[in-house]
């Protein structure tokens, strides 16, 4: 018998917690033992990590991590499905492997029991961007890993400049890590089934670009640059710089062409536009 949890088991599990998947937690569920495996495969997981996992729900991709990480480190909103992991994994045979549960929402997390080293999640799809920055941000121990996210949103969190899709979370992600697209996933391996398609993202950590100032003036000139995306960088970070002359003067310093749209450049052009931001030092 697999290790893993499959359909039935999902359900039964469900229906004894008396819990209804509800969409404001991006409840939909992996039922596929398969495609759990996939994910932890495409992580590149091995004995050694400690994996971070957010959502774990029921638990499908945490007894996945089980079987091959040293520990687990999950992260859980919905204090119902936090209680019960601890019984699904001991009744799976993994009673022996660490598995520490933090209940609480993975926005406010700030800090974590043990120095995750990869990260693993099918994550709430309304706070996937927000979710993933956030962890790559606070925890520089984790080397990379594999969300499972909305199609849409894979395709913004790898988009390259100039296409539509290439947004402010694009150019962040590339601050901490080189993200990647490890593929989709159909629709009928969740319950219940969710009316949008979901697809993988592999990022692997490099070295920062900067420290923690610089991250942060970059970041103030990327969401200037993409509020007004339509613009040109000059009018789009005029408010930023104090008028349009100083914002094209100090674009121009950074060697870039301040008629181009924001939509155009990659993350070294903010970067090289942020050691012009009026007080910056570093
Ligand atoms: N990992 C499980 C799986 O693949 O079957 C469940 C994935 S489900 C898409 C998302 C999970 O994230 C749910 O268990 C939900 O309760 C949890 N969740 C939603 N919002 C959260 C938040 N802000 N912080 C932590 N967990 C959250």
């Amino acid at each position: 018998m697999s290790q893993l949890l499959g359909a039935t088991e999902i359900r039964e599990i469900a229906a004894r917690l008396d819990l209804t998947p509800t969409k404001k937690l991006g409840q939909n569920f992996v039922v596929d033992a398969n495609t759990c495996r996939r994910i932890v495969k495409a992580a590149e997981v091995g004995p050694h990590d400690v994996a971070l996992e957010i959502g774990p729900g029921l638990g499908s991709l945490t007894l996945a991590l089980l079987e091959i990480a040293q520990s687990v480190v999950a992260v859980e909103i919905d204090s119902r499905l936090a209680a019960e992991l601890p019984a699904t994994a001991t009744s799976h045979g993994f009673g022996d492997k660490p598995l520490i549960i933090v209940n609480q929402d993975a926005l406010t997390v700030s800090e974590l029991p043990v120095s995750p080293t990869v990260l693993v999640a099918n994550l709430p799809y309304n706070v996937s961007v927000p979710v993933l920055l956030r962890f790559l941000e606070l925890f520089p121990s984790l080397n990379g890993g594999v969300v499972m996210v909305q199609s849409e949103v894979a395709d913004r969190l790898v988009a390259a400049p100039g296409s539509k899709t290439y947004g402010s979370p694009s150019v962040k992600a590339t601050w901490w890590a080189d993200m990647s697209s490890a593929g989709s996933v159909g629709r009928s391996i969740f319950w219940p089934i969710p009316n949008v398609d979901s697809s993988l993202v592999r990022f692997v950590r490099h070295a920062p670009a900067g420290d923690e100032n610089l991250r942060r003036a970059t970041f103030a000139v990327i969401d200037a640059a993409f509020a007004q995306r339509r613009k040109m960088l000059r009018g789009a970070l005029s408010e930023l710089f104090g008028g349009s002359s100083p914002a094209s003067a100090a674009i121009g310093a950074a060697g870039i062409d301040p008629t181009i749209r924001g939509e155009m450049l990659e993350l070294p052009a903010y970067i090289a536009i942020a050691r012009h931001l009026p007080g910056f030092t570093s």
